[in-house]
């Protein structure tokens, strides 16, 4: 089985650092299941091309089998897995490209963070659902797609297609982020069972979604598939996906855990109601200047920045691959100057002093509390409102006692998380901050109310006396 990836990028051998093969090379690597050749059929300025071949051991994929390897149960050793790009394929390619996939490239890191020309080719792929399903999931990354479904047999033709199709993907895309969309979509296509199992899986997805999947219009699809319908997983995954913002570490924005959680029609993500509450919020504050700490991949402020009340608005982050992110979402390379002037991101953390914090009416805290260890979050405090002091403050944070709503959640809703608050827990913390620095508090659930355990998010609006202070 085979996938090429094209760049017309100049210069093209480029690709040769990105992928971190040498395109004069050809290499082979062992893997369990079978042997991967990398090598390039074309390697000029104008156009290079790299081919990962994946050459299946039948022997040796039924030998390693074991609860944890794939095609364990029927036809191990008649099957199509030597001619068809399948899982296999997508854990083949993201063992050769792990760098790239991470995106890092010491010595073409600039080339590593922008979107280059990409066609991306896998001649024979097993298409669950027909060619239409491949076009509902690249299609929404931004590719232009091209599905053919493949004859039977040419030599019949009313025998009617297969269930493969010659995929063809063409897109500025960044390469890192080509590559992980296809470590997670190649198994979701595949019919049959994905290589797998076990919870360190969703971190995978979360990891391998970072930044496209929380916002894909498939996301419950993809998530469903991915982790092979096991039920208790995906509904992991998707409240994980719909708990976090799609921030870069390990956090991705929404998708439909309250599908899963209460089986009704489609309902709005958790997150984008947190965001939808926020911005309504600002909205009634009269806050026309408004500093989102701890922006994440820019969820919020894509929307702040589409309301023309709101004249200056910052973000920031401690981590500059959020801002990269946020920066992509926002277009800032192409913002024209009176907005790029609106408009500010920066690097900071929240647990020290800088005076870019400071001349906000309002400043947001969304969901970024909780990753601050507890005998830092006093330095944060002092940091937001003693020293830059914005006319108002919202802070949401989880609500732990609705966790037991979230079925197969052990544990905190993210890894990165210190520490979730009860409502008490949360009432104290806001009470104490704002008799300290001189607001008032008040405190609102967002998401759907429980009658026992209240809203999944909880949400305070700290005001100062004066209001505004712009
Ligand atoms: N507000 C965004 C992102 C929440 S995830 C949203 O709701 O979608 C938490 C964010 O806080 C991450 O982007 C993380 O990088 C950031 N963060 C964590 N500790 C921080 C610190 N000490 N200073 C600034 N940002 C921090």
């Amino acid at each position: 089985m085979l996938l090429t990836v094209t760049t017309t990028h100049q210069p093209a051998t480029d690709l040769g650092y990105l992928l971190h093969k040498h395109p004069d090379r050809v290499q082979s690597f062992s893997q369990s299941f079978g042997t991967v050749t990398v090598f390039y059929p074309e390697s000029t300025d104008e156009r290079c091309t790299a081919a990962l071949m994946l050459d299946v051991d039948p022997v040796r994929l039924a030998r390693s089998r074991g609860k944890n390897t794939p095609d364990f149960s029927l036809a191990q050793y008649v099957n199509d897995r030597s001619y068809a790009a399948s899982s296999l394929l997508g854990v083949a390619m993201a063992d050769v490209f792990s760098t790239a996939r991470s995106g890092r490239c010491r010595s073409r890191q600039d080339l590593a963070d922008s979107a280059i020309p990409l066609e991306i080719a896998v001649p024979v792929l097993p298409c669950r659902g027909g060619a239409e399903v491949a076009h509902r999931l690249f299609g929404p990354l931004g590719w232009t797609v091209e599905a053919e479904p493949i004859p039977l047999d040419e030599a019949f033709p009313e025998w009617g297609d297969s269930r493969y199709v010659r995929l063809r993907l063409t897109g500025v895309v960044r390469l890192a982020d080509a590559l992980n969309q296809l470590y997670v979509l190649l198994p979701v296509l595949d019919e049959s069972k994905h290589y797998w199992q076990g919870p360190d899986e969703i971190d995978k997805l979360m990891r391998s979604g970072e930044g496209w999947l929380a916002t894909h219009p498939e996301a419950d699809l993809i998530t469903r598939r991915y982790l092979g319908r096991q039920g208790v997983l995906t509904r992991v995954a998707l409240a994980r996906l719909a708990e976090l913002g799609d921030d870069v570490e390990g956090a991705i924005a929404p998708a439909e855990d309250e599908d899963v959680l209460q089986p009704a029609e489609r309902r709005v993500p958790l997150n984008a109601q947190r965001h939808e509450a926020v911005q309504q919020l600002l909205l009634e504050l009269r806050a026309r200047s408004v500093i989102d700490l701890g922006c994440g991949a820019g969820q919020l402020l894509d929307r702040l920045v589409t309301t023309p009340s709101f004249t200056r608005i910052a973000g920031s982050d401690v981590s500059t691959r959020s801002l990269q992110h946020a920066a992509r979402r926002l277009h800032v390379d192409r913002m024209s100057e009176r907005q790029a002037e609106r408009v500010q991101l920066f690097q900071g953390a929240l647990t020290y002093e800088d005076e870019r914090y400071s001349g906000y009416d309002a400043a947001v805290l969304m969901e970024v509390v909780e990753h601050i260890d507890p005998p830092r979050l006093g330095a944060l405090e002092r940091v937001v409102f003693g020293t830059a002091k914005p006319g108002a403050v919202i802070v949401t944070t989880p609500n732990a006692e609705y966790n037991m709503r979230y079925e197969g959640l052990v544990g905190m809703r993210h890894p990165d998380h210190r520490f979730e608050w009860t409502r008490d827990q949360f009432a104290e913390w806001s009470d104490r901050v704002a008799a300290t620095y001189g607001y008032a508090v008040e405190r609102r659930g967002i998401g759907d109310l429980d009658d026992v355990v209240g809203a999944p998010t909880q949400m305070a609006v700290f005001t100062t006396k004066e209001g505004a202070n712009d």
